[in-house]
């Protein structure tokens, strides 16, 4: 073939240029795409803002155009139905959806659509595909040809594991089991080993061909940085590196949201909360605003943002600590879906390790369950501790192999290290001590942690002498380190879980893993407390 002669694009191709505009397929998209529209099944795991859509869509048009019928997609997220219909019929491919949001005789209208075959796509939620009434409908589809694929996206929410598991995502194996013929795509942004043998396992997609595109998002930044006056280092990071940029701050509860929205706005920044506690149409209209207006901040619980297709989000900022690496991944994942620089940036204190243990701890859930959120916090505080390349760590955690990243904070400004083990010793001596004493009735909010310090630092306060703390033979024997330098060994220590905050007083114990490090069989290597960001950077021209 010379280079002038026009050569045969796939059908795949011209759907994609001709219907979407665009010139290329992105990664593994035209793998995937040629690969379902072949008529196999596939396990799609893709970063949020990778394009997992499109792996859907055009095998849905070039297979109603081969005369194979409707593509039926499950989704859990109304919104999301609403935004992409709207897009399809805006690009001339005709869709529909089926959810609670229609009324009777608007719901009627989509099915005379569907059975009359004139549509290429159907949204539908979860609960609605279940119903006699479409399954009746998907069979006399089926029976005559015309049911062309199942898309299942979000395939995660099939899974107990992660904080979006849906009861009737659990319904949708009956999809392979009624119609073995039609082809299946699930496709998620989640990729832990456990949440992926989940999916293959309840969806039956044994069969599937998994493919997995790389997690990493090269044009975010990450940052960690030490509580310290969260809501002021939260106003610094704000003025200075997204002065007037959209940005998202996750929070752990409703009423933290309601109060950092409120100082930020008190501060000038433009803040509207969001929670599942406020109306429905609060939430819409705030959601609303979110993505049509330029600058604003989503102050949120994680009921924000599944779904939530803004390209120019600049920054996600945490106050408190996500659940797990998947949460904190997809969250930040919601910055920089426009390929232009972004931050994921973090506060995290020993508060929220404690609190999050301690959740773990009393939930009411069987202990294997706890076992392995246990283990997914533990990868979590790794990551939030390391002196290492975020990213690597991040990565590795969803089992790919990375190098150096150089847009990460430890990259970026690398922490001095140093060796705390013999701190941590003294830190744990002055535990046992206390034991020994029998009196740490300290108030909940300190965590006993300032005692300890006060103790170890030879502090001599009202609290110190009323409980005789200064007659210790730990008395003062931690004046070499600064409070922020002990903490960081106390924080490093409940991360390992050497350390637990007890009972309703929070008492400080020392678990049995603690002795390897009071033997002095275990080093530790602590990061020392660096600036709250590694300062403004150029930025790239938008
Ligand atoms: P996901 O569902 O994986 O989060 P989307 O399907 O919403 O991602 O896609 C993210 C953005 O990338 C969308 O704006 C989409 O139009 C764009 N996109 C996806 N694939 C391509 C492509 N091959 N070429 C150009 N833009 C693409
Ligand atoms: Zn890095």
């Amino acid at each position: 073939m010379t280079p002038t002669e026009p050569r045969a694009a796939s059908p795949a191709l011209q759907v994609l240029s001709d219907v979407f505009g665009y010139g290329a397929f992105r990664g593994q998209q035209a793998a995937i795409v040629e690969h379902v529209i072949d008529g196999g099944d596939a396990l799609v795991l893709m970063p949020t803002g990778g394009g997992k859509s499109l792996c859907y869509q055009v095998p849905a048009i070039v297979r109603q155009r081969q005369g194979r019928g409707i593509t039926v997609v499950v989704s859990p997220l109304i919104a999301l139905m609403h935004d992409q219909v709207g897009a399809l019929e805006e690009v001339g491919v005709h869709a529909a959806f089926l959810n609670s949001t229609l009324d009777l005789a608007a719901a009627q209208a989509v099915e005379r659509e569907v059975i009359a075959g004139r549509l290429t796509m159907l949204y539908v939620a979860p609960e609605r595909l279940m119903t006699p009434r479409l399954q009746g409908m998907l069979a006399s589809l089926n029976e005559r040809g015309q049911l062309g694929l199942f898309a299942i996206d979000e395939a995660h929410c099939v899974s107990q594991w992660g904080h979006d598991f849906r009861e009737d995502y659990l319904q949708l194996s009956v999809l392979h089991e009624q119609f073995p013929d039609v082809p299946r795509i699930a496709l998620t942004a989640t990729a832990d080993d456990h949440t992926r043998a989940d999916i293959v396992e309840r969806l039956k997609l044994e069969d599937a061909r998994l493919f997995i595109s790389s997690f990493d998002r090269p044009n975010i930044r990450y940052t960690l940085v030490e509580k310290d006056k969260p809501r002021d280092q939260l106003l610094r990071f704000i003025r200075d590196e997204h002065e007037g940029e959209a940005g998202i701050v996750y929070c752990g509860s409703r009423k933290k949201v309601e109060e950092t929205a409120a100082w930020l706005v008190s501060q000038d920044v433009s803040a509207l909360p969001y929670h599942a506690g406020l109306d429905a149409d609060v939430r819409r209209r705030h959601q609303d605003r979110f993505l049509r207006e330029d600058g604003l901040v989503m102050v949120a619980t994680i009921a924000f943002g599944m779904g939530i297709d803004k390209p120019d989000v600049r920054f996600v900022a945490h106050l408190d600590l996500p659940k797990n690496i998947e949460g904190y991944y997809q969250e930040t994942g919601r910055a920089g879906r426009d390929g232009a620089p972004a931050d994921a940036w973090m506060a995290y204190g020993l508060a929220d390790v404690v609190n999050q243990r301690r959740m773990i701890d009393e939930s009411p859930a069987a202990e294997e369950f706890k076992r392995v959120q246990r283990g997914k916090l533990d990868a979590l505080l790794a990551l939030a501790e390391t002196h290492d390349c975020r990213r690597v760590r991040l990565l590795s955690y969803f089992g790919e192999d990375s190098q150096r990243c150089g847009n990460c904070d430890n990259c970026l400004n690398p922490p001095q290290v140093w060796d705390a083990t013999e701190a941590a010793r003294k830190l744990l001596s002055c535990i046992y001590r206390f034991q020994q004493h029998g009196q740490q009735r300290f108030g909940a909010r300190s965590f006993g942690a300032g005692q300890l310090i006060d103790v170890l630092r030879g502090k001599v306060t009202d609290k110190v002498t009323q409980y005789g703390h200064d007659t210790l033979s730990t008395f003062g024997i931690g004046a070499d380190l600064d409070e922020s330098q002990w903490r960081a060994v106390l924080r490093q220590l409940v991360a390992l879980g050497l350390v637990v905050a007890e009972g309703e007083f929070n008492t400080l114990a020392m678990t049995d893993e603690a002795r390897a490090v009071l033997k002095g069989e275990v080093t530790l290597m602590l990061k020392t407390p660096s600036e709250v960001t590694p300062g403004r950077r150029g930025r790239i021209t938008r």
